[in-house]
Formats: structure tokens, C-alpha cells, sequence
């Protein structure tokens, strides 16, 4: 793994521990020589995550669309900086430039871009790990939503599978050195045996 990318709010959220587990991750990546990428804002988790690994000397690569430049106040200091056309654009290339992806936590974008990604590997698309990093039981009830679609005969137990998610860093990115993507020739609905 060499290029992580951090899906993550655009907000800070009310509990402290959010900063300070997206500054520790930023740390720790940059410690491991892993490189970030993100939607290159400065503002709320997402710059919280570029400055701890920035600070630590590691590499940080932003990606955002032009219309969001002023909105989400575009990073200064990067490594480097795509700016590109559009939201499509702007997931498409993060996930092109990753090795994996990490969710801490965020709101309705950060969710879209984990569910994005999630369904991709569902379907094959890519084979690379996805968790989330569930600080102060943040996605304590999506992870067991997620296991009540499986029981609704929604999602494939293996699909649900492909979401990882641990409380801390370390042991997240353990699970992503371990992950194997399931092997199989298509998509198989729910339904299908
Ligand atoms: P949020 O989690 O809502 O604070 O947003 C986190 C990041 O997701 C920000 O960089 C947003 O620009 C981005 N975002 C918001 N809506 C979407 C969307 N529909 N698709 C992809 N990214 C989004």
C-alpha cells in the first residue's frame, strides 16, 4: 500500500476525538510512508488530516473541483493538487490514485463517497480495501444497519464483508494488509445461491 485515500467531513464535528483521530491517522500514514489522498480542502476533518500528515513530512495529494475551490478552501501546502471539472472527475481520480480507502467520520458526502466505492468493489470494479475508521462509535449503527440488510436478504454476507472497520488506525490498516478481495466471475445479487 503506498496511497491511501481519506474520505472525511468537510466539518470537525462536536467531539474532540474526531480531530484528533483524523491528526493521528494523517500522522501515522505519513509515518508508514503511506501517501493521503483527499478532496483537498483545509476546512474541518479533511484539513485536519492533510496537516498532521503535511506536518509529519508526508506526501498529501488533493483533489477538487474548481467549483468548490472557494467553498471548501482549497489547502495551500499540498504535495500536490488536481484541480478537475467535476464531482465525477473528483472521485474517479481518487480512486485511480489509491491503494485503499478509509472513512472517518463525515456527513452525506463522506457517506456517498464510501458507498460509491463500496458498490464498485462490489461489482468488481477494483479489488483494494475499504473501512472505516469508527472514532466514538460513529458508524456503530451504520455497521449494524449493514448487517441488517444482510439479515433482509439484501446483501450478500461477502459484500457486507467488503466493508472493514476497526476503532483505531493501527489495527484498520492490519485488516487492509490482510484483506483479499472475494473471488468470483460477476456480481451475484442477493438472491442468487
Ligand atoms: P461532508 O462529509 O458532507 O462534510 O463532505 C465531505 C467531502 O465530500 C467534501 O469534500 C464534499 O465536497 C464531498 N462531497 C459532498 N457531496 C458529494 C457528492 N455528492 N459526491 C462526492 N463527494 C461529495
Amino acid at each position: 500500500m503506498k496511497t491511501l485515500c481519506i474520505y472525511c467531513g468537510s466539518s470537525a464535528g462536536r467531539n474532540d476525538a474526531f480531530r484528533e483521530h483524523a491528526a493521528n491517522l494523517g500522522r501515522l500514514l505519513a509515518a508508514r510512508g503511506i501517501g493521503v489522498v483527499y478532496g483537498g480542502a483545509s476546512v474541518g476533518l479533511m484539513g485536519a488530516v492533510a496537516d498532521a500528515a503535511l506536518s509529519a513530512g508526508g506526501r498529501v495529494t488533493g483533489v477538487i473541483p474548481s467549483a468548490l475551490l472557494d467553498r471548501e478552501l482549497s489547502h495551500g501546502q499540498l504535495t500536490e493538487l488536481h484541480v478537475v471539472a467535476s464531482m465525477h472527475e473528483r472521485k474517479r481520480l481518487m480512486a485511480d490514485l489509491s491503494d485503499g480507502f478509509i472513512a472517518l467520520p463525515g456527513g452525506l458526502g463522506t457517506l456517498e463517497e464510501l458507498f460509491e466505492i463500496l458498490t464498485w468493489a462490489q461489482l468488481g470494479f477494483h479489488g483494494k480495501p475499504v473501512g472505516v475508521l469508527n472514532v466514538a462509535d460513529y458508524y456503530t449503527a451504520l455497521l449494524t444497519f449493514l448487517d441488517e440488510a444482510v439479515s433482509a436478504g439484501f446483501v450478500r454476507p461477502e459484500y457486507r464483508g467488503l466493508l472493514l472497520d476497526a476503532t483505531d488506525a493501527p489495527t484498520l490498516l492490519e485488516r487492509f494488509q490482510a484483506f483479499a478481495p472475494p473471488a468470483r466471475k460477476r456480481w451475484l445479487s442477493a438472491d442468487e445461491t
